[in-house]
């Protein structure tokens, strides 16, 4: 009577370990997605169809220093990003412009 095969941990999945505290505030940003779905699905960064992801222009790091809401539709782009990859250029769209994080050097990573 043994049913169990897998040892893995119960609710350790690993995927998704973002943090919440993003800044994102959730339920108002889903309902803006939503809304931006119903308005467009064509990415404002490579101008193919089928992107979901919510983007902002300006920069949501922008809007938050000139003290607008970036929940604010007006200020919301469709895109493609990591869940949604553009299927035509195959493009992260989102992630490609993203932050922009300084260029990392190349790093020896110890294993
Ligand atoms: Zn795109
Ligand atoms: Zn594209």
């Amino acid at each position: 009577m043994q049913n169990r095969s897998r040892g893995a941990p119960a609710g350790y999945q690993g995927a998704e370990m973002v943090a919440r505290s993003a800044g994102r505030k959730g339920r108002r940003h889903r309902a803006a997605k939503q809304d931006l779905h119903k308005t467009s699905t064509r990415c404002w960064l490579c101008g193919h169809d089928g992107a979901y992801e919510l983007d902002h222009d300006p920069p949501r790091k922008m809007l938050l220093a000139l003290r607008l809401d970036p929940d604010d539709a007006r200020y919301h782009k469709p895109a493609h990003g990591t869940s949604c990859p553009c299927p035509t250029c195959g493009k992260r769209c989102n992630q490609v412009k993203g932050d922009r994080p300084a260029p990392t050097p190349r790093m020896v990573h110890e294993w």
